[in-house]
């Protein structure tokens, strides 16, 4: 996409077409979405842009497609958890890794059905069931289209992260109800393989382009503070801008140091990137992807509330909610509940 009309200030060469910007017939529809690609270099020069700069095109984008003061709420619930065989190097859910996270049984739909009522009593608008699979086999998929139709009955968007999906899988969930996939792509091609050796790059993509052409929502988006350069997180960036038609939804997650993962021992409790540099994935995002949800998503427990509000004003406006993010720890719905109010801000 050639980034060629300035109708911001002038003292920056990177430009910002007219429709990401104007509330024009063109920005509400589908026709100014990608169609020749975002460079690297272009994604880069936004994230060097004076931080005031970024903030205020973000802001500007935002505004142009979406309520500034509305906040999107998804819950998380680990239906399976632990003992993937993957090796992912930020997870404590893989079983090669010694972690905490115990291999578990997947959970039964009773279970699953009661945290999304009680999720959906919280205010919630969509419930994300995530499991630590390669992929699904068929008898896994199984037990998961019953909980896709019954959360769906409550009157709530259903969301799966599963893993890689086969030939006809993607079909089978979108039938059974499903509204959204996550299937992150993680970070830049160029840095995967230092995070993840046993599925590639590719694989992701591919397993994106079922969902889509299933009819589903594509959830993708990436980890930052990886040890990743600046350049890969534009790049990471570039990967999702250029998605044809862009994610729906793109959560931006702040790496959560896991102790016994590899990332931890790699990164040393040290933080990888500050918290400028997160608010700044956040901003460019929003302005490359102006229709998606941007979801600010792991590692908000770190973030103190003015960071937070940070994210929201660069244009993030969608959280996970609740108490746990599949593993990790998640501010609890009490201080979701505290910011959102002295924010002016509410769910969606
Ligand atoms: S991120 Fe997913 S695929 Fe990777 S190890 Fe963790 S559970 Fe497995």
């Amino acid at each position: 996409m050639a980034l060629s009309t300035d109708v911001t200030t002038s003292v920056q060469p990177v430009t910002v077409p007219t429709s990401w910007l104007a509330g024009s017939a063109a920005a509400n529809s589908s026709a100014h979405l990608a169609t020749s690609p975002l460079s690297i270099d272009e994604i880069e020069a936004l994230f060097n842009l004076p931080f005031s700069d970024l903030i205020h095109r973000a802001q500007t984008v935002h505004r142009a497609h979406h309520d500034a003061n509305k906040v999107q709420l998804s819950t998380l619930l680990s239906i399976k958890t632990g003992g993937c065989s993957e090796d992912c190097g930020y997870c404590p859910q893989a079983a090669r890794y010694h972690t905490e996270v115990e291999n578990e049984a997947m959970l039964d739909l009773a279970t699953v059905v009661a945290t999304a009522k009680l999720a959906k009593e919280n205010g919630a608008s969509r419930f994300c069931m995530g499991a630590a699979w390669r992929g699904p086999k068929q008898r896994d998929l199984d037990p998961v289209l019953d909980m896709v139709r019954e959360v769906k009955a409550l009157g709530l968007e259903t969301c799966c992260t599963l893993g890689m999906l086969k030939d006809g899988q993607a079909e089978q969930l979108k039938k059974a109800g499903l509204d959204y996939y996550n299937h992150n792509l993680d970070t830049a091609p160029e840095f995967y393989g230092e995070v993840i050796t046993t599925r590639d790059y590719q694989d992701r993509l591919d397993t994106l382009g079922r969902v889509r052409d299933a009819g589903m929502n594509v959830c993708s988006g990436g980890i930052v503070g990886m040890g990743e350069s600046q350049r890969e997180r534009a790049g990471l960036i570039a990967q999702l801008a250029n998605l044809d038609p862009q994610p729906d939804s793109v959560p931006i997650n702040y790496l959560v140091q896991v102790e016994g993962t590899p990332l931890h021992d790699k990164m040393a409790g040290e933080k990888a990137i500050d918290w400028t540099e997160f608010v700044r994935t956040i901003a460019v995002a929003r302005i490359t992807m102006p229709k998606s949800f941007v979801r600010l998503s792991a590692g908000r427990q770190e973030m103190n509330e003015a960071t937070q509000a940070m994210c929201f004003l660069a244009g993030a406006n969608s959280i996970f909610y609740g108490e746990k993010l599949l593993t990790t720890g998640n501010p609890d719905v009490t201080r979701d509940r505290a910011l959102f109010e002295k924010l002016g801000i509410s769910p969606l």
